[in-house]
Order: structure tokens, then sequence, then C-alpha cells
């Protein structure tokens, strides 16, 4: 049976309640006896997200795909420019340390 956490919207009691699934939701507070509950969608209730899945796949999956591509395409372009750094340096180096010639 999964636990459901409940906050009071009223005084701010919060507290945990054993509840099947098919359940009424509470809505009458313990302790301020206004009927001001809300449930909350947290670790004790998290049976519902590892059901669905929605949260990983659906919700997420885009952005966070498109934040991924865009850092890996970033990093890959960081690569390629110091691969080149360091083909061009090479040369350079060469260059500086030959004395040139001072045939004029
Ligand atoms: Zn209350």
């Amino acid at each position: 049976m999964p636990t459901y956490d409940y906050l009071c919207g009223n005084c701010g009691h919060k507290f945990e309640q054993f509840q099947s699934m098919t359940a009424k939701l509470l809505r009458k507070c313990p302790e301020c006896k206004k009927m001001q509950l809300k449930r909350l969608i947290g670790a004790g209730s998290g049976v519902i997200f590892k059901g669905s899945g929605f949260y990983e796949t659906d919700y997420r999956s885009k952005d966070y795909k498109d934040a991924q591509k865009k850092e890996k395409e970033k990093r890959e372009k960081k690569d390629t420019k110091a691969k080149d750094e360091t083909k061009k340096s090479k040369p350079d180096k060469k260059a500086k340390s030959t004395p040139k010639p001072n045939s004029k």
C-alpha cells in the first residue's frame, strides 16, 4: 500500500497516510478540521511515477536530449579546434627554432 503525503492548506499540517490506490483522497485536516488537505506527489507515492515513467521519457526527454546534443557538438567542436591548434603549433615551433637564412 502506498503512502501519501498530505499538506493542509489552512494550517500547514503535514502528515503521511497509508492508503490503497483506490481509496478516496482525504480532504479534512485532522488538526484544524478544515477541508483544505492537498495530496503531495512525492517520494511516498513514487509508485505512480515509476509505473507510468512519463517523467523520464515523455516530459524531459526532448529538452534533455537537445541539451545533450548541443553539449556534445560543443565538445566536438572544441576537440577539432584543439587538434587544429596542435597541428598548427608544431610547424610554427619548427619555423621559429630554425634560423632563417639571411641570404639577401
Ligand atoms: Zn489544517
